[in-house]
């Protein structure tokens, strides 16, 4: 009678153990998938912290580690990097004479137009307004210069609108041994001449 209360004993609890083992093995399931779908929405929200709404093009936290790796590159191998500041020109007018709404998509075909003529490791953010800039990692100023020139070209060719030709002026200059923001400054003031040279102009730092 011992002996078949201890194995019925044994068996009650093997039977307990293995419905607590299934279990724990469902519930371990269930938690790998929610992990799983956890780390895809931190990635898409890592993701949209980092481009602009409006355009889809890298905001300016979208671009700060690529900025700080060219730096580096640049200091330590003398790797070249070329940035290209953009604006379009007479913005407020468009905004004025065809609404805001399509000034807006004036500014997600201009984002598409380029995305479309630079290379992957070229990155198009959005600085502000109707401000951009192209980061052209590996490239040196002539052959940045011909890529705005031909951005410059594919721009004022584009139809981004029906009504008017709409026109970007381009401010050029290669890195330095410098910190990012006189990059970013020198490339600015090329900017400025491009537009105080009658705008729809590619000018060098
Ligand atoms: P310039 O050739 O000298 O650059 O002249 P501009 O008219 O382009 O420059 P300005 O700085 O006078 O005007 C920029 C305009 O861009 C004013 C602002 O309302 C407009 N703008 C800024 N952000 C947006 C946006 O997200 N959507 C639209 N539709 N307009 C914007
Ligand atoms: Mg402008
Ligand atoms: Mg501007």
């Amino acid at each position: 009678a011992w002996l078949a209360l201890i194995f019925f004993h044994g068996l009650r609890t093997m039977q307990v153990l293995t419905t607590r083992f299934k279990k724990s093995k469902e519930q371990n399931k269930k938690l790998v998938k929610l992990n799983r779908f956890l780390s895809i929405q931190k990635n898409q929200f890592e993701t949209m912290a980092k481009k602009d709404k409006l355009t889809g093009a890298w905001n300016r936290a979208g671009v700060r580690d690529l900025l700080e790796s060219v730096l580096e590159e640049y200091k330590v191998n003398g790797t070249l990097c070329t940035l290209l500041a953009l604006d379009v020109d007479h913005f407020k007018k468009i905004n004025d004479e065809f609404g805001h709404d399509t000034g807006d998509r004036v500014l997600k075909g201009l984002v598409t137009l380029i995305d479309s003529y630079t290379r992957k490791k070229d990155h198009f953010a959005r600085w502000g307004g109707e401000e951009f800039v192209l980061i052209c990692p590996n490239t040196d100023i002539h052959a940045a210069k011909t890529l705005a020139e031909m951005l410059r070209r594919k721009i004022e060719t584009a139809k981004l609108i029906e009504a008017r030709k709409i026109t970007c002026s381009f401010g050029v200059a290669e890195l330095r041994d410098e910190e990012i923001d006189v990059w970013f400054k020198r490339a600015d003031e090329a900017l400025y001449s491009a537009k105080a040279a009658g705008r729809n102009v590619v000018e060098i730092a």
